[in-house]
């Protein structure tokens, strides 16, 4: 049965329906790949065996009772753990909710739950999502299922990796800055961050909530848009949800003449190693060859985004992480110190040197004397990121630019904190613009996966699906997965 990995959504699901193979063979290989791999990678920071054959007997039965079934259902899947799970626990990567087990699923959660999705584990992140590597988790450091000496990415590193080192066929993340892509372009997968609104944050541990959004991580473009059709849509759980209907993001056109692609120069500046520069520039000419039109073009406000980001996601990091105190859930400390040293102490011990950093940013950058100087700037600054995407996306269905400026780096190469924020600078202009965004393989630089970026206008997120599927037909699948 091992035979069967790696092994993508699609082909299951048609093993699934056929009989071939029952949703307990499955989970039962998957799990034993966990069992194998999972010492070397370090993808989960809790593993849900008995949930995830619990969850596919229940598919099994649901089969043979003839029930009409959702492509998703007896489909392995992680989850980040910043995804809030009944009865299983949600750390969020930190130690402040080391014990933390929410009484209630966050909405994509019990989406998948009802489309009956097996859940295998949830994956390691970065302290609140908040780095680009997992390095900050307050656990552990996941490893590059292609070269363990090396991160995987992040916040959702544990995500990507689980499926690069096929530990499930696909999983969810969520991307404030880059979150989902990076990692994705690090570890050779799919991953999209859907426009702001497509998805639901309820039961998302907040970070930076203007910008998060929940996305999927596949093998192909295709698991990805299936994926997406089960946790999309609006929820009332959930103001910021849009009510727009939700198309079948797997019904697009398969082919892509006459898609008006273009090359926002800036994206290609110094800080883009030139082997990265060269596997997008080749990505660009096989579009071409397939039909669409590219051009190169500007998007003069991009050098903002990344000292806008700083200040605005840090401020909303400071809001939302007011309510970690030790009193109502999470870690509480030992001493004994009265009611405002309680609070202290706990979130002394609970936070991570990175998140405690960002709080005072955030909480600087708003106060009454420097709100003006900082924040006020930062949306402005922000509010021109957005108008180069609309004027770009007059003359361009879609943007194309490396998801990340190298491939994945060594653990502890990083030490200066503002080397690691440059990881995300490819990226981070996109959320600030609300757009959705997909990275997809485009290649290796040294042996290491490099992934490209096609960015979307708001909404479009089938057209991403319908370039990027063009392309990954169109090119070698092989070597798309590591050996480990
Ligand atoms: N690396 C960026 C940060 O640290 C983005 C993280 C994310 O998308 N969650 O804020």
């Amino acid at each position: 049965m091992s035979e069967l990995l790696p092994i993508d959504v699609q082909t299951a699901c048609a093993l699934l329906k056929s009989k071939k193979i029952s949703a307990v063979e499955l989970t039962q290989l998957t799990l034993d790949r966990i069992e194998n791999v999972e010492a070397r990678i370090g993808a989960f920071l809790t593993l849900t065996h008995d949930l995830a054959l619990k969850q596919a007997q229940k598919v099994d039965e649901r089969r043979r009772n003839g029930d009409a079934l959702s492509p998703m259902a007896g489909i392995p899947i992680a989850l980040k753990d910043n995804l809030c799970t009944t009865g299983t626990k949600t750390t969020a990567g930190s130690k402040i909710l080391h014990n933390f087990i929410p009484p209630y699923d966050a909405t994509v959660v019990s989406k998948l739950r009802e489309a009956g999705a097996v859940f295998v584990g949830k994956t390691n992140l970065d302290e609140f999502a908040m780095g680009s590597s997992t390095e900050n988790s307050g656990f552990q450091t996941t490893k590059n299922p292609w070269d363990t000496q090396r991160v995987p990415g992040g916040s959702s590193g544990g995500s990507a990796a689980a499926v690069a080192a096929q530990e499930a066929l696909v999983s969810l993340g969520s991307d404030t800055g880059g979150s989902i892509r990076q990692p994705a372009s690090f570890c050779g997968v799919v991953g999209m961050k859907p426009t702001y609104g497509r998805v639901s944050r309820f039961g998302l541990i907040a970070y930076a909530s203007s910008l998060d959004q929940i996305g999927p991580f596949g093998k192909t473009v295709m698991d990805c848009a299936l994926l997406l059709n089960e946790i999309a849509g609006h929820d009332p759980s959930d103001s910021t949800s849009v009510e727009l209907p939700v198309p079948d993001f797997t019904a697009f056109p398969k082919e892509i003449k006459g898609i008006r692609i273009g090359i926002p120069n800036e994206y290609f500046g110094s800080g883009v190693m030139p082997e990265v520069a060269d596997r997008v520039r080749e990505a660009a000419k096989k579009l071409e060859e397939l039909g669409a039109i590219v051009e190169e073009c500007s998007l003069p406000y991009t050098n903002y985004a990344l000292a806008a980001y700083y200040i605005i996601a840090p401020a909303e990091c400071s809001s939302n992480l007011a309510r970690f105190d030790g009193v109502k859930y999470g870690h509480r400390t030992k001493e004994l110190s009265g009611h405002i040293g309680l609070i202290e102490k706990s979130r002394d011990e609970g936070f991570g040197a990175e998140v405690k950093q960002r709080i005072m940013i955030g909480t600087y950058a708003l106060s009454a004397g420097y709100y003006d100087a900082y924040y006020k700037r930062a949306q402005q600054a922000r509010t021109l990121i957005r108008r180069d995407f609309d004027r770009a996306f007059e003359k361009y269905d879609v943007l194309l630019t490396p998801t990340a400026p190298t491939p994945a780096f060594k653990i502890g190469e990083k030490a200066d904190p503002m080397e690691m924020k440059l990881a995300d600078i490819c990226t981070i202009p996109v959320n600030m613009a609300g757009l959705p965004g997909i990275s997809t393989p485009c290649g290796f630089v040294n042996g290491l996966p490099v992934g490209m970026q096609l960015i979307g206008k708001p909404f479009d997120e089938i057209t991403l699906f319908r370039v990027s599927s063009a392309y990954e037909e169109a090119t070698e699948r092989t070597a798309r997965f590591p050996v480990i």
